[in-house]
């Protein structure tokens, strides 16, 4: 670098305006004004070589004062050397940088001698002017002897100022310094601590650059080679320092005075740097953290807006903590809550976890610890009369209920039994639970356990899994938002188990008084206490249900209406709610009991009411339909009076138009609408009936179209829906004497079928099935037994004793009684068996229409729940052999006998 270059005596003269080029600097300048074009193009475009020209600051007459007076304040004045200033006046000073200054400017008595490193010409439109752009390389510092501003651009006589290793200190004008080799300068203690100090900030400096903008190491190697004196010059060029700094700078001759200036200078740097770095740290971490603080508080406010809740200035973890405070949690409880709140306010928001822990804690805030409903003063009274009212008939079970209420009363915290309803569907199971919430003034809460086959359903899932969420009991507790709710577990029968786990063992613990003192929710992982709940059950069937659960309550059954029931039901209770529901009323809708009766008996089949109350509301509907329509119509007609009956009236109801008139100001149109209401309610008819349910769905024909042919047996089995007819059909074909079973049986089902056709082969003779010479009555066919509806499964022991009367039947050909449904379990030795849900399959057989009915001897006993009016509408026959059933099931006896008196 500087080191070879001769300086020339004399040196074409480029002035810097308020600017100075250090030695190691690079620059780009544009040079425009006439004299710089000039000097460029002769000193440096034309020549061959590139050629040196001198940079020299100059400065404006005003700051040269400031100037001055920096000086003299001792900038630049460690080694006592002054530079002093040319004055030129403006008289024959150039243009400077291309401006042409009308005040005095002063040049600076030192410059540095620059290299071109790069020079592109252009050419200024539309003047026509020649610019160019040169790239300078600051070389080494000279000093002036004799400026010659005359000419086309300025010159000098110079003289160089660095020293070089083989050179000398040249003397300049204004000092006169010891000539000094630089190998001495070099050893000079004062220079090599200097430049230690200077090396150890300049080291500091370059790593902080070097990570900001990860140059890899390649500043700190210039470290290592260039010599000291000129990485000061290359250092500070790099940073942005005021002019006069850059003077002094430039004026630092002595190697020691500029390294000890640059090591100020960098240290100056390293400092901002380092302020800067911290302030931009501060300013980002605030800036990012008040603009999410915005962000959180914008949206909080829109939900807040959403809600309706405008206290917005309320902060979200302190009414979350406020919210727990009076959640009355008890203390170890609040403990573990609090401990989890301090994790959360740690958390960032977007922290995985923290939303889980939120949710977590709220669900804390609002389980009801201690809020419980106030348990009103029970008037025992009051309640019975509001199951009355809810309620018709179920005497039993309603005085039953009263009597629970009764233990509750004297003594409240009773561990009374768990009741549970068990009955087929739409039975009021349900109703009936909340009518005891009602009575004891609690809040009711139905948990749906069908199909439950989960036991994390009951007791929740643990806080790992994600998703994970509190059981259905701890869930519905929140949503009550009381202790003591009267809680259903409805379909308690429904809950399976597998891999996942028993429900049913879950809800031991649940229904167990001792144990559920400190029910263990997995997702809440603290002990709540649920005793102060009263656990209501419901099930269709007993038998599902797992017997150590069955062994915590009491059951109590409810075996489905009677059509009477059911009609007294429907007008008392059904038929007011469904209009209430429909926004109708008695003047509009009216459903005669006749009609009633029909719904029941042509569109219901079910031994509870809910389809009843469905056929009904479709009644409701089609007149609310009809009523809005006729608003309408009325609200444009003023004639009010030629329309007597405008719901039933035909051409209304098939969309006819009316005449339509505007209605004269001043009719109040409510008051003709009401007319019209009062004027014709809506009567139900059989024609009505049948358009708006369809045909009828059943008749009593049925059974007998059925049992038309021989082979086909009436039965009655017990299903969730309660009591069913089930018809049992047997044919044979040719074959080898195998027996076909179909009907999506069961084993049970499919054994009875088995013992009933050996009995009947071994009682063929007995029975006179065959022909005396024939011993087998299988032989060379195959019997097909059929249990419609093939697609319901069906299993049980109680179809035994139709069986062989359907097989009794097809053997003897004779037709069995269209009238007579039977049951039983028949042993291989003919004995019939009492069976399950009698009451169920009388009150099904009245429903059907059948007449009488087939009872094992042992289930007389069950015949005192059936109504009255139901035994007396039936002619009950009992059984105690499956000879007894055979002779009441055909026409005349059983044909085996019938067999005989023909003889006799
Ligand atoms: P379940 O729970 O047994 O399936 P619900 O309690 O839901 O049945 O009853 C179905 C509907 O029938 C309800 O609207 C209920 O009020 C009504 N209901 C059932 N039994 C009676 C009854 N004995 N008296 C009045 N309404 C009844």
């Amino acid at each position: 670098m500087a080191e070879s270059v001769e300086l020339p005596g004399r040196l074409a003269i480029l002035p810097f305006r308020n600017k100075v080029l250090l030695p190691g600097a690079f620059i780009r300048i544009r040079c425009t004004s006439q004299s710089s074009v000039k000097l460029v193009e002769q000193e440096l475009w034309q020549r061959e070589e590139k050629g040196l020209i001198g940079i020299l600051p100059v400065q404006d007459a005003a700051e040269t004062t400031s100037m001055d007076s920096m000086l003299s304040q001792g900038v630049g004045s460690e080694s006592g050397e002054r530079s002093s200033n040319v004055q030129v006046s403006t008289s024959d000073a150039h243009k400077v940088d291309g401006k042409n200054p009308s005040e005095v400017i002063h040049w600076h008595n030192r410059g540095v001698a620059a290299r071109a490193l790069h020079l592109s010409r252009g050419v200024e439109k539309p003047s026509g002017r020649v610019t160019y752009i040169v790239v300078l390389e600051g070389l080494c510092r000279f000093n002036i002897e004799e400026l010659n501003t005359r000419g086309p651009y300025c010159t000098a006589k110079i003289s160089p100022l660095e020293m070089t290793k083989s050179g000398y200190f040249l003397i300049s004008i204004f000092y006169l310094l010891t000539c000094l080799e630089m190998e001495q300068v070099e050893q000079d203690p004062d220079f090599v601590t200097l430049s230690r100090q200077f090396k150890a900030i300049a080291m500091e400096l370059i790593s902080i650059l070097e990570q900001k903008q990860k140059t890899g190491g390649r500043i700190k190697v210039l470290l290592e080679t260039l010599p000291f004196h000129k990485l000061a010059d290359i250092f500070v060029a790099s940073f942005e320092i005021s002019f006069e700094e850059q003077l002094c700078m430039l004026d630092s001759v002595d190697p020691k005075v500029r390294l000890s200036k640059a090591t100020e200078l960098v240290d100056r740097h390293l400092q901002s740097i380092r302020v800067a770095e911290k302030i931009t740290q501060k300013v980002e971490g605030q800036l990012s953290k008040s603009q999410k603080e915005y962000l959180l508080r914008q949206q909080m406010r829109a939900i807040k807006e959403e809600l309706g809740d405008n206290d917005d200035d309320e902060d979200d973890l302190a009414s979350l903590e406020r919210k727990m405070q009076n959640a009355g949690m008890p203390s170890n409880i609040w403990k573990h809550a609090q401990r989890e709140l301090r994790r959360l306010k740690k958390m960032q928001p977007q922290q995985p976890g923290y939303n889980s822990s939120r949710v977590y804690l709220d669900l804390l805030a609002d389980l009801p610890w201690q809020k419980a409903s106030e348990e009103q003063e029970l008037d025992l009274k009051a309640a019975k009369d509001h199951l009355d009212c809810d309620h018709y008939g179920l005497v039993k079970i309603k005085q039953r209920i009263i009597e629970y209420l009764a233990v509750r009363k004297l003594k409240p915290d009773a561990r009374g039994p768990v009741l549970c309803f068990v009955g087929p569907p739409g039975v009021g199971k349900t109703s009936l639970a909340s009518s005891i919430a009602a009575a004891l003034g609690r809040k009711f809460i139905r948990i749906s356990l069908g199909g439950v086959k989960d036991e994390a359903d009951i007791r929740g899932h643990r806080r790992t899994y994600i998703g994970s969420m509190p059981g259905r009991l701890i869930d519905g507790l929140k949503r009550v938002g009381v202790c003591n709710p009267v809680m259903l577990l409805d379909e308690i029968d429904k809950t399976g188990s597998d891999v996942r786990g028993d429900p049913a063992s879950a809800l031991l613990e649940v229904l167990d008084p001792e144990q559920n003192k400190s029910f263990n929710d997995h997702y809440l992982n603290v002990p709540f206490d649920l005793s102060k709940v009263i656990f209501v059950a419901t099930a269709n069937r007993m038998q599902p249900i797992p017997p150590p659960l069955l062994d915590r309550m009491e059951v109590i059954e409810l075996p489905g209406y009677t059509a009477e029931e059911k009609l007294r039901i429907a007008m008392q209770h059904l038929i007011p709610r469904v209009l209430d529901q429909h926004g109708l009323s008695s003047a509009f809708l009216q459903i005669p009991e006749d009609m009633v009766k029909l719904v029941i008996q042509r569109y219901t089949r079910e031994a509870g009411v809910r389809n009843l109350e469905r056929n009904l509301a479709a009644l409701a509907r089609a007149a609310a339909v009809r009523v809005a329509e006729q608003e309408q119509v009325v609200s444009v007609s003023k004639d009010v009076h030629k329309i007597t009956s405008p719901l039933l009236d035909n051409r209304l109801a098939e969309g006819a138009e009316m005449e339509m008139e505007i209605i004269p100001m001043g009719v109040n149109n409510h008051e003709i609408s009401n007319a019209f209401r009062i004027a014709s309610p809506l009567v139900v008819d059989e024609a009505m009936l049948e358009k708006i349910l369809g045909p009828p769905r059943f008749d009593d024909q049925e059974a007998a179209d059925r049992v038309a042919t021989p082979g086909v047996s009436v039965g009655l089995v017990w299903t969730a829906f309660g009591g069913e007819v089930q018809f049992v059909e047997a044919t044979s074909v040719v074959g080898n004497g195998e027996l076909h079973l179909t009907g999506q049986l069961g084993d049970v089902i499919k054994e009875s079928a088995q013992i009933a056709l050996t009995w009947v082969r071994a009682r063929v003779a007995d029975l006179k099935l065959a022909a005396a010479e024939e011993t087998d009555l299988l032989q060379g066919k195959d019997i097909h037994i059929h249990f419609p509806a093939g697609a319901v499964p069906k299993d049980g022991p109680s179809a035994g004793v139709t069986l062989v009367t359907a097989l009794v039947s097809l053997f003897s050909q004779k037709n069995v009684r269209a009238d007579t449904a039977m049951t039983g379990e028949m042993t291989l030795r003919g004995l019939v068996l009492p069976v399950g849900g009698v009451k169920d399959k009388v009150l099904a057989a009245h429903r059907y229409g059948i007449k009488r009915v087939i009872l094992p001897e042992r289930n007389l006993k069950d015949l005192v729940e059936v109504p009255a009016d139901v035994l007396s509408s039936l002619e009950i026959l009992v059984a105690k052999r499956m000879e007894d059933v055979l002779e009441h099931a055909f026409d005349g006896g059983c044909p085996w006998r019938q067999h005989q008196r023909s003889k006799l």
